[in-house]
């Protein structure tokens, strides 16, 4: 069995017409920088992504991050970084030996470098991604300097030949994999927001758990079937074609598991629910 536990290490500010957001309650919309802890009982603390922190601090400092941090109106104190909620649960970061990096976006990936035993796991053509040259990596919003010098020595990357249809209850979703080949951990195919973005399906006790990053932000917009915001498209590049199709699977994988929990990175509502059913389940600095 395993245990997830949700995380926010900072804050966006979205205009909401940039992004289409259904919810507008007059002025920006905050959106967490939301990442997951799951105690796997062989393989200990596996995170699912880790939010913003100290490299993501530092590269908003220059340039045209700057107009990054000013756009999406980052706040990121050290006090909410992943690794400071981590200790605060006793959780070295040593001890931290796997990473699943949904995508490469500074807000899924701005903490990695303070996990030193961590090993990476990325879809293939999220990599690809993060390989292209300078213009490409500025369009797709992917920063180098936020991985670890040895990244690519740690990296376990996932591809195509590695998913294969999934059974069960989370059979509506197509294709995954087996991380540990035990059932505990599966990643997802979850292609649109970004190439080769991937999910995460695990347990809470016995509730199922189904990560699902930037497919979708704020959980009405699953149910949204309109042209993808000017935001979301910008930050798609080539991938927006996938976009449709990955929700509509969410959809069904939903209508058919409605006790489910499907938990987009950024969803304050859904984040809201979470600790109102489990209250010890949420790692955020205080308000
Ligand atoms: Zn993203």
């Amino acid at each position: 069995m395993t245990r997830v536990w949700l995380g926010v290490s900072g804050h966006s500010h979205v205009d909401p017409v940039l992004a289409s957001l259904p919810e507008r309650d007059g002025g920006r919309v905050a959106f967490p920088a939301g990442w997951a802890l799951i105690e796997h009982p062989a393989q200990g603390p596996i995170l699912f992504d880790c939010g913003y922190g100290e490299p993501a601090r530092t590269a908003m400092r220059r340039g045209l991050r700057r107009v990054y941090r000013g756009v999406l109106g980052v706040c990121c104190p050290p006090e909410g970084d992943a690794v400071t909620l981590l200790r605060q649960r006793g959780i070295a970061p040593e001890d931290v030996r796997w990473i699943v990096i949904s995508h490469f976006h500074p807000d899924h990936v701005g903490g990695l470098r303070a996990f030193p035993s961590a090993r990476f796991v990325a879809h293939a053509d999220a990599w690809r991604t993060m390989q292209r040259g300078p213009l490409a990596r500025l369009h797709a919003q992917v920063w180098r300097e936020l991985l670890p010098d040895d990244f690519e020595s740690r990296l376990q990357v996932v591809g195509s030949g590695d998913f294969a249809p999934l059974g069960r209850d989370l059979a509506s979703l197509g294709r995954g994999h087996d991380l540990f080949g035990d059932g505990h951990i599966v990643l997802v195919d979850l292609p649109g927001h970004a190439r080769g973005q991937i999910g995460l399906a695990a347990r809470h006790d016995d509730a199922r758990v189904l990560l699902v990053a930037d497919a979708f932000w704020q959980h009405a917009q699953l149910d949204s079937r309109g042209p993808l915001s000017w935001l979301a498209r910008q930050l798609a590049m080539d991938a927006s074609d996938d976009y449709a199709a990955t929700l509509s699977r969410l959809r069904r994988f939903r209508d058919e598991q409605p006790d489910a929990w499907i938990i987009a990175s950024h969803c304050a509502r859904t984040l809201a629910r979470w600790v109102e059913r489990y209250p010890d389940a949420l790692m955020r600095a205080p308000a």
